[in-house]
């Protein structure tokens, strides 16, 4: 059984990760249930429990330290941690002091030997251009940090249907090169089938230009992800959402992959 650590409005959560092989502790730093994405597969169910909560990193970080000794004694047989992860109910680059949080969670780490294991900030690339998150990512990357980022569409009509939000698609293009530019960053690609249609061949070379025009631009993208729906969706907006097979997921990522040189991996 999987232990969730909770204190206050704060959550903190080992889970076994595939995708990092091994134990990846995921601290939510959306406890208040708020993002500035509204994406048509998301799971978090907003109109739960949204505002209640604040997230306090000193909670956090407590539970943190409950966590980690609790993972270490086997919970999960003999898997390592390989990760502490920032993520949650919402956009962990929407934190106030993003970077107060980075340096905490590396310090933590450190403090338990953990140093071996990554920080990785799960993000929909956002707020990547606010400056504690930059100085935050800055900090990452001298102490085994990895972005992971979504990119979702090629075009700005998918965007907006996938994402449901004000955000310019334009700032997320400019965030991902801009970061990518600075250091190598996994790309996070989900894909769905909506009221019956699968990604169309014109989104999937809109998807791959963008790929290709970051990669062009000094962009280092890690790898790309390309993963589809666990789980029903909590508030699809009146759309018919399905998730795709394995053999779906594996022929986008066979048209894709001749036209970009980075890894593409298949995740069901
Ligand atoms: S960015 Fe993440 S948390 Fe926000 S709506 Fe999309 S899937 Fe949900």
């Amino acid at each position: 059984m999987i232990e969730i650590f909770t204190g206050g409005g704060s959550m903190v959560y080992p889970v076994l990760s595939r995708r990092l092989g091994g134990i990846s502790i995921g601290i939510n730093t959306a406890p208040q249930k708020s993002c500035n994405f509204a994406c048509l597969y998301c799971e978090v169910d907003f109109s739960q429990g949204a505002g209640l909560f604040k997230f306090d990193i000193d909670e956090a970080d407590s539970l943190l330290r409950k966590a980690i000794p609790d993972a270490q004694r086997g919970r999960f047989g003999d898997a390592p941690i390989k990760a502490i992860t920032l993520s949650g109910d919402g956009e962990p680059t929407a934190l106030r002091d993003f970077e107060g949080v980075v340096r905490r969670v590396i310090a933590t780490r450190d403090e338990f030997g953990l140093t071996g294991a990554k920080i990785v900030v799960i993000s929909n690339a956002s707020g990547l251009h606010r400056e504690t998150v930059r100085r935050g990512l800055a900090l990452m990357d001298g102490n085994n940090g990895e972005l992971w980022a979504k990119l979702d569409a090629g075009t700005e009509d998918h965007f907006k249907l996938v994402a449901q939000t004000r955000v310019p698609f334009r700032r997320i293009l400019d965030n991902l090169l801009t970061a990518s530019q600075e250091r190598p960053t996994l790309i996070q690609t989900c894909l769905t089938c909506i009221d019956g249609q699968m990604p169309s061949t014109d989104e999937l070379g809109a998807y791959a230009d963008r790929i290709n025009h970051i990669l062009a631009n000094g962009g280092q993208v890690q790898a790309i992800q390309l993963y589809t729906i666990a789980r029903l969706p909590t508030d699809t907006k009146g759309h018919n959402l399905s998730s795709l097979t394995e053999d779906q997921l594996n022929q986008v990522a066979q048209r894709l992959q001749p036209g970009i040189a980075v890894p593409i991996e298949v995740y069901d």
